[in-house]
Parts: C-alpha cells; structure tokens; sequence
C-alpha cells in the first residue's frame, strides 16, 4: 500500500495524540440499564434504547415468530422481491401513529436522510441546515449539489433572513431533538418562517421519536404541527423503538417520489421481515404503555435536579440525552474511564462528533433505569468531578 499506508499511519498516530481516537467495547449482553463487558457489569448511560424496548420479550417474540415465518433475510431490494407484510404493516402503523398519508421504511437512518435529501433537492435549489443537526443530514445536504447552507444553532432570525434572500425550492433541515445537546429545535417558529418564504421543512425525529409528545408521536406532536407544516418526518426505529431502521412520513407524492428515486432506498437489500415485525411490537408497546415516557419524564427530572445540585455542568436540555459538558478531549476521555473504573458506562463524545473545545460526556436516560440507579450515577458522577 506505500503513500497510502503512510498515510493512514500518520493520520491514526495524530489521532491518538490528539486524544481522539476511538475504541469500540464489546459487550457480552443484551442491552439494558446494566450490561456486560470482559465478564464485569456496568450500570449503562450511553445507550439511545429510550424505552428499554431492546430486548424486551415481545419484541423478541415478534421477531422470533416473523423469523420462522419469513425466514433472515428479506433476499432483495424492496423494489425486487423483498417487501414482505410485516414491512407493508409497519409502514401502515407508523403512518397512522404519525398522522401522515404515508410512511416508507429505510434500512437505516443514515441511508433514508441521504437518500431523502439528495432526492427531492437539484443543483439550484437551497438547504439550510442548523449547524448541530447529525451527520447524515449534512452530508445529504452537501452531496445534493444544492447551495447548502448551515444556520446557527436553534437561531430562526438568521434562517429567516437568508430564506427570505433566496429563490426557489427552499427545504430547511432540522433534527427535532438534538443528538449531542439534546435540546429541541424551535419547531413552531420554524414552522411560521418556512411558511412564510415557501420553504418546505423536514425534521429528523430520530431522538424525540416514542419519547416527546402525549402519545409518544415525537417532537412534531409535542410542537403540534402535522403534515401540512412538517411535509417530511424522518426518524429511526434503533432509538427508542430499540429496533433497526429508519422511515419517513408524509405525502403519497412524497413517499412515490423517494420509491421511485432514493438511491439508497432502491439499491440496497431491504431489512429482515423479522425487524419489521419487533418494530411493529415495540411500536404497539409504546403506544399501550404511556409510563415509560412519564418515567424516564421523572427519571430526567431527578437527574437534574441532582446534577444542579452537585454544581455539575448540565446543558439546557429536558430531553433523555443530559450531556456534562467537559470541553477537553483528554479530559472526558479520563472521566469516562474514571466511571468505568467506578462500574458506570458513558462515552466521551468528542470532535468531530461535536465542535471543537466541546467534549462532554454524553449521559442518557432510560425509561428502564430505576431511581436508585440514577442516584448512583449522581454519586459517583460527584466523586469523580471533583477528584
Ligand atoms: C442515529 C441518528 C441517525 C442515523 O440513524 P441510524 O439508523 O443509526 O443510521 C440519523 N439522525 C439522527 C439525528 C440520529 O441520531
């Protein structure tokens, strides 16, 4: 490999110096609020399984049963032979509980924002983007071809003024509930400003999805907006659905056009039937029991008020993601550790998952996590701040 194995070498050695490299655990247990790693148990804050469906045992029976059904493998593409009903009764659930037209799955969320954006947008056109919206949106955005803009972060004055600067067809980008900050976007004066400057407006649900909103419907419901002023809702199924997979919802034209032209919706393998069918059970999970929203609500509540009291660097976020912010790398890298060493399992999140000087402990709740297992989080979090 010459130049290029020189060249990864460099670059993994700056990364290591930099304290930025990333190592992956391998855990020896379903998830829970507890998991297993080389044979010890750790209290588990670092998953996005919001509701604790993961590995919930109807869930696992619905994917049991689909998988003596349909068999592994869904054996094509969607558009070949490989939608099966469970994948048609997921897209039918997810659209009535969404209160769209439609609904149409992706095999993962990544693959529908790419897919989604760099379908409905042309060389021409204009996205705005916040700046903390996830990866997958930015990089959708920029291999569109449209002029891509990003607006700072939650600021709808700035927006406003380049939409109203700009001709054209308009698509404004958010996430509904921010993946590192875990705040919310403001999605009713999105909602007005987008209307205002005939812009269309997608939200990326992904982290409000099953948690926000009375009846889990995510952020969009919480914000009371429906298809007419979010024409495009996206959100995954490995969040709090504690499945695999992503859809988007919305119009017919909407979901006709990305069937016809996602790339990564048309080539690609469709997802296992069995995932489908647990999606589907997690989802009438969700919909049946509104206390595991109201508990990880009060788990939140709890977290907080701990944390604040402990002087601790909480973000204003009021949603399951409760980063710490540290700042340096090497030094969330160090308090991670420390936790491990203490049983507690948080990443440190740092560039270029988030800004530069931002490095913070990504902290997130479970609506499986007792108060008891919050309050230890809170003790051993005071020990290993101030030592
Ligand atoms: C996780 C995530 C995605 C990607 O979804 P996957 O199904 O994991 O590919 C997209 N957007 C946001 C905001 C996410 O947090």
């Amino acid at each position: 490999m010459g130049a290029l194995a020189d060249r990864l070498a460099d670059s993994l050695a700056l990364r290591k110096q930099k304290d930025l490299y990333r190592q992956r655990l391998t855990l020896q247990s379903a998830q829970g609020p507890v998991v297993r790693i080389d044979g010890h148990p750790y209290l588990n804050f670092c998953s996005n399984d919001y509701l604790g469906l993961a590995a919930h045992p109807r869930v696992i029976a619905a994917f049991r049963q689909a998988a003596d059904d349909y068999g592994v493998g869904s054996g094509a593409s969607h558009l070949v032979c490989g939608h099966s009903e469970p994948h048609h009764q997921l897209e039918e659930a997810l659209a009535e509980f969404t209160g769209r037209p439609r609904a149409l799955l992706f095999s993962s969320g990544y693959m529908a924002n790419t897919g989604i954006l760099t379908t409905l947008l042309e060389p021409g056109d204009h996205v705005f983007e916040d700046r903390l919206n996830h990866a997958s949106l930015l990089d959708g955005g920029l291999h569109s071809g449209a002029r891509f803009r990003r607006f700072p972060h939650g600021d709808v004055v700035a927006l406003e003024r380049t939409l109203a600067a700009s001709e054209g067809v308009k698509l404004v980008v958010v996430d509904g509930v921010f993946s590192m900050d875990g705040d919310t976007a403001p999605l009713p004066a999105l909602a007005e400003s987008c209307a205002r400057h005939d812009a269309a407006l997608m939200v990326d649900d992904a982290h409000g999805f099953g948690v926000m909103g009375a009846r889990g419907a995510g952020s969009t419901e919480a914000a009371g907006l429906g298809c007419t002023e979010v024409p495009i809702l996206m959100a995954t199924l490995g969040k709090a659905l504690g499945t695999a997979g992503a859809f988007v919802a919305g119009s017919e034209l909407l979901i006709e056009s990305l069937i016809q032209q996602a790339r990564t919706y048309i080539y690609t393998t469709a997802l296992p039937p069995a995932v489908a069918a647990a999606s589907l059970e997690s989802l009438r999970l969700l919909q049946a029991e509104a206390w595991r929203r109201e508990h990880l609500v009060h788990l939140i509540g709890r977290f907080r008020q701990g944390a604040g009291q402990l002087g601790l660097p909480l973000m204003p976020s009021g949603s399951a993601i409760q980063p710490l912010l540290v700042g340096d790398p090497g030094e969330a890298l160090a308090l991670s550790t420390q936790l491990r060493q203490q049983g507690i399992l948080i990443s440190a999140i740092r560039p270029p998952t988030v800004p530069a000087g931002t490095a913070r402990l990504r902290i997130t709740l479970s609506a499986a996590h007792s108060e008891a297992q919050v309050d230890q989080l809170l003790e051993r979090l005071a020990a290993c701040w101030t030592a």
